[in-house]
This record gives structure tokens, sequence and C-alpha cells, in this order.
């Protein structure tokens, strides 16, 4: 493809406002810049993908812009934003403390600290991956944490909170960063197919942002490499073929099939998923999986749980119309115990299909 640039990147937030789904947080920090009231050390926790690095580098342009918007949010510039627009900035420093942990690359570190920027106002120190820190790293680090030159500003980040030692912890001002859910996602995706020309349909995203489970960066990267695939004009069969995920159609039509107690037309759809190459344990799972989602729709309140949007959520309510509660949760149960006994099972499809069996004469015992 011509000029393909990856989405992760270039649709990487730069401003506050643009992060998405961490509202809190940003607007914590934008008042707090706005208050000039910063601390020296902030811990930023966090799943990965959900912007903890992204908040970090905004921050660190917001509070070393010259020409602050009313909003608090960098100006893009003047000489600092340009700076760090263009990553020549020599305001933000960077460290992975997955592969630079030892006290030497802290040592490194801790000598920088102490030279005030030549520029700007403020120095920020983002290490990533903090609790990769070796004890002895650790230990010569919280010399520096504990008196900072005035021009210092740290941000740690890390997706293992509990391995940080209580002495860092208590020294940070902390954020925990949300997991971005699927219907955040899914609008997000909207936005970036919608600049980049691609035609792709809603159910299709729907499934990339469940596939990335929480991480904006991974879903950005599986939507790159469906295009980059299926070219500028996606469906969902395209989605579901290239993710090889199971079309959850399977499953309505499986549980419309169940509820007419028709053993063969079940057995045969099973048969049907096994020849497309999925996987039994799979299938098992996403049975279990398709029956809680009925489940929690059949309840006002729970049916925001569900995780799914657009056409196919009025699908889910429609089959929840039709399947009474007693039916879903027996029928779980069996899934479940199928789920259970499924490694230690010397005969994995027979199990699968006597849970299907059993589930599928479930409501001809109360006939
Ligand atoms: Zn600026």
């Amino acid at each position: 493809m011509e000029n393909f640039i990856v989405s992760a990147r270039k649709y990487r937030p730069d401003s506050f406002e643009t992060v998405v789904a961490q509202a809190s947080i940003t607007g914590t920090l934008k008042n707090a810049i706005k208050s000039k009231q910063l601390a020296h050390a902030y811990l930023f926790c966090g799943p990965r993908g959900v912007g903890k690095t992204t908040c970090a580098r905004i921050f660190a342009k917001t509070i070393n812009c010259t020409n602050l918007t009313p909003d608090t949010e960098a100006c893009n510039e003047c000489e600092s934003c340009k700076a760090f627009n263009t990553s020549r900035s020599f305001n933000i420093h960077e460290l992975d403390a997955a592969s630079n942990n030892s006290v030497d690359d802290i040592r490194t570190l801790t000598d920088q600290v102490r030279v005030p920027p030549q520029m700007g106002k403020y120095s920020v120190y983002i290490i990533d991956e903090v609790h990769m820190l070796s004890s002895a790293a650790f230990n010569a680090f919280l010399k520096t944490l504990e008196e900072p030159p005035k021009h210092a500003i740290f941000i740690l980040a890390t997706t293992e909170k509990h391995k940080i030692i209580p002495t860092i912890l208590s020294r940070c001002q902390i954020f925990d960063f949300n997991r971005i859910g699927v219907a955040e996602i899914t609008t997000h995706l909207e936005y970036v197919a919608k600049s980049e020309s691609v035609e792709v349909e809603s159910a299709g995203l729907n499934i990339i942002a469940q596939k990335a489970d929480g991480a904006m960066r991974d879903a950005l990267s599986i939507f790159d490499q469906i295009v980059s695939f299926s070219g500028k004009k996606i469906t969902y069969q395209d989605v579901i073929t290239n993710l090889n995920v199971l079309d959850y159609d399977y499953y309505f039509r499986l549980v419309d099939e169940f509820l007419k107690n028709n053993v063969t037309e079940v057995l045969m759809i099973f048969n049907d998923i096994l020849n497309h190459g999925f996987d039994g344990h799979h299938f098992i799972t996403g049975l279990s999986s398709h029956l809680r989602d009925i489940l929690v729709c059949k309840d006002a309140v729970t049916v925001q749980l569900l995780e799914v949007g657009g056409d196919i959520k009025e699908k889910y309510k429609a089959q929840a119309m039709i399947a009474n509660s007693d039916f879903l949760l027996e029928a779980l149960q069996i899934a479940n115990e199928c789920d259970m006994s499924y490694k230690v099972s010397q005969n994995k499809r027979l199990l699968i299909e006597l849970a299907l069996i059993r589930i599928a004469q479930l409501t001809l015992k109360k006939k």
C-alpha cells in the first residue's frame, strides 16, 4: 500500500482533549497545570496500550508551552511546542526500564537530571515499565526522587503497580488508567477509518475492539493489519476471516435450535464449525460468553454490561426475548462444566456434542 502510515503512530493523541477514555486523568492533570500545582513525581498505572506514555508526553509538552490555550492545552505554535512535535525537544527524556534497568542506567539518568534545561521550564523524565528496575537501581533512583531539582519532573509508568516499592509509591502522585471499553475503542476506530477513507462495517469494528482487549494501540494495529490485507473496503466477513474469529451468527443459530430442541441441526452446526478449522475449546468458551451476553440483556440494568454495539445489540436483545432465564442459566452451567472438563477429556468432540445435546433438551423436559 502506498504511503501507509501505521495508525497507532499517526493517530496518537497530541492534546489532552484527544486522549480517549481517560477524561478524569486528563482533567486532573490540566487542573494541576492551570493552578500551577505540579508534583515532582507521578506514577501512571494501568494495562498496556491505554495511553500512559501518550499522556506523559502531552503533559511534558503542555507544562513547557509558553503560550497555553485558555483550555490549558499546548499551543502547538511556540518554539517549545514545535520542538516537541518534531521530537527534537531537550525537555523530555524517556527511559525504557525494561531494557535499561541497571544501576548504571539510572546513574546516567540522575546525572542528567541535575542539569537545568536550556530552554523551557521543566525537564520531564519518563521512565516506562518502571517496575523492571533492579532493586539496586530503584535505590539509586530513590535519592533523586527524594530531593529532585526544581526543574525536574518524573513520570513513572507501569503495568504492574504492585511491584513498585512503597518508598517510591509514597513519593508519587498516583494515577490509575482505565482499560478502554469496547464502545470507546469502536468509536475511535470509526473516526480513524473515516479519516483514512476506509469503509468498514460497524460489526467488523466491534470485533476488532473486542480483540484488542482494552488496549487502543492493539486495536489500531489490528485495524492496520486488516486494511493492508483487505484494502479500503472492509466487511464483517473480512474481519472475522482475518482474525480467525468464529462468526457470532453461529451462536445465534445454535440458541435458536436449542430452543426448538432440534438436536440434529445443533450437531450439524457444530460439525460445520469444526470443518471451518475452529478449535473446540474456543467454541465452547465462546458459547458461554454468548449465553452470558443474552442473560445480561434480560435485565434493563445489566444490559449495559453487553459490550457490543449497533445492529448486533438488537440481535442479542431479540434472542433474550425468546430465551427464558432458567434455560440460559442451565445452559451456561452445562457449557461451563464442558469447559472445565475439556483439557482432561480423551474424546473432546464427544464431550462437546454431549453438552450440546443436553442443552438442546433442556426446554423439552419442561414441556
Ligand atoms: Zn506552545
